[in-house]
């Protein structure tokens, strides 16, 4: 995991069940997703009903982590509330292979950095600091050179 902090310092997920933290250095992480059973449907995040048929039929399927980028936007301004990350920041829009688009922060925030169908890498990094010095700790897409 990348940035390993004191002892003190926590590495809090910013959501639980969201992705998965590999205990093996050098193992991916991946998201966590469900199959609909009835209809084929995958979806992020996880849920207990298929949202495009409405069966409750579903497993859980585990996503990434490598896609394509589809598309991204760099934002300059700071977002109105709660967004307490830094500024530019990019949100991306990635392909994966599994058949769905995850939409999420990317680890570059420069357009130059970014090109439409370039493979994108999902790792998991810190988002923010909690008041308590805690690293929020969420998934981004990182450029594969
Ligand atoms: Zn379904």
């Amino acid at each position: 995991m990348p940035g390993v902090k004191s002892p003190e310092t926590k590495q809090i997920p910013v959501r639980e069940h969201l992705f998965t933290l590999p205990e093996l250095s050098g193992e991916s992480p991946k998201l966590i997703g469900i199959k609909c059973n009835k209809c084929g449907e995958v979806v992020f995040p996880r849920k207990t009903i298929c949202p495009n048929c409405c069966s409750n039929d579903v497993k859980e399927m585990l996503i990434g982590p490598q896609g394509k980028l589809y598309s991204y936007t760099v934002i300059y301004q700071p977002a109105p509330i709660g967004y307490k990350g830094p500024v530019p920041y990019s949100i991306v829009k990635v392909e994966m292979p599994e058949g769905l688009r995850i939409t999420g922060h990317a680890t570059v925030n420069s357009p130059a950095e970014l090109k439409i169908g370039m493979k994108m890498e999902l790792i998991i990094d810190k988002m923010f600091s909690d008041t308590n010095g805690n690293d929020i700790i969420g998934f981004k897409f990182k450029p594969v050179k």
